[in-house]
């Protein structure tokens, strides 16, 4: 890195160093967790200064969106996640031009993702958990986990490899209870699935408590880009697409 770092660089230097303190504090190594740059929001531009700095892991919350991203990068060898919520009319559509997904939150869109799927390398897929109570709020409830699981297992277009969870926006304190409540979920889900290897929790105000709890892989919006414009609610999203 140059003796002059841009701000791109500048926060990239800063969150390593925040994710080495919190793996220093935790016992763990820094390559235990993965970052996941979430671009939501920002251009490709944006994107593209982060990949010449070497990272290359971008995660999405919008099918389209992240597709003109896609369009404008595709010399860049990229590894794009969808993170946000996925509508099954969309389904097909995202399987076929992300490597993984963190949403999978109902058994309905299995077969519509393996069909998307076929004849490339299997989907890395991590089930959304809804670990705070939150009306409204996606994920599938911890009673369906299991199920949920099982249904992505017999599709060979799909790979199992973990859970992700959004905690409701409270205190670090309570965050942390719900990252640790993830991570039970997650070594009792391991039983059954052993090869599952990837805890999606921790975005850029809680990633510490994140990797306290376990987390391997951390989604970071702000403290890599800068903060986002305001930006439509998933729920003006879903009924702008309806038409
Ligand atoms: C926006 C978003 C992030 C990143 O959030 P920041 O607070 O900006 O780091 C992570 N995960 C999901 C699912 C998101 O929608």
């Amino acid at each position: 890195m140059s003796a002059n770092p841009s701000v791109p660089e500048q926060r990239l230097r800063a969150l390593k160093a925040r994710i080495e303190a919190a793996c220093r504090a935790a016992g763990r190594s820094p390559e235990s967790v993965r970052l996941l740059a979430v671009g939501k929001a920002k251009p490709a531009r944006a994107i593209r200064e982060l990949a010449g700095l070497g990272q290359r892991a971008f995660g999405e919350n919008y099918v389209q969106e992240a597709l003109a991203k896609q369009r404008e990068l595709a010399d860049l060898a990229l590894e794009w996640h969808l993170i946000g919520p996925l509508q099954s009319n969309k389904a097909r559509l995202a399987a076929s031009c992300f490597a993984w997904l963190h949403s999978l939150d109902r058994t309905k869109l299995v077969p519509l993702l393996a069909a998307g799927r076929q004849g490339l390398p299997a989907l890395e897929v991590l089930i959304q958990v809804k670990i705070d109570d939150e009306p409204g709020k996606h994920g599938v409830a911890p009673a369906g986990l299991a199920a949920l699981a099982e249904a992505v297992a017999r599709h060979p277009e799909l790979r199992l490899r973990g859970l992700m969870t959004i905690p409701a926006p409270l205190d670090l304190d309570h965050r942390r209870r719900a990252f640790a409540r993830l991570r039970e979920l997650f070594e009792r889900l391991k039983r059954d699935h052993p090869e599952i290897d990837t805890l999606s929790m921790g975005m850029s105000e809680d990633l510490e408590v994140a990797i306290a709890e376990g987390a391997t892989l951390i989604r970071i919006g702000s403290a890599l880009f800068g903060p986002r414009p305001a930006h439509p609610t998933d729920a003006e999203r879903d009924a702008e697409s309806l038409h």
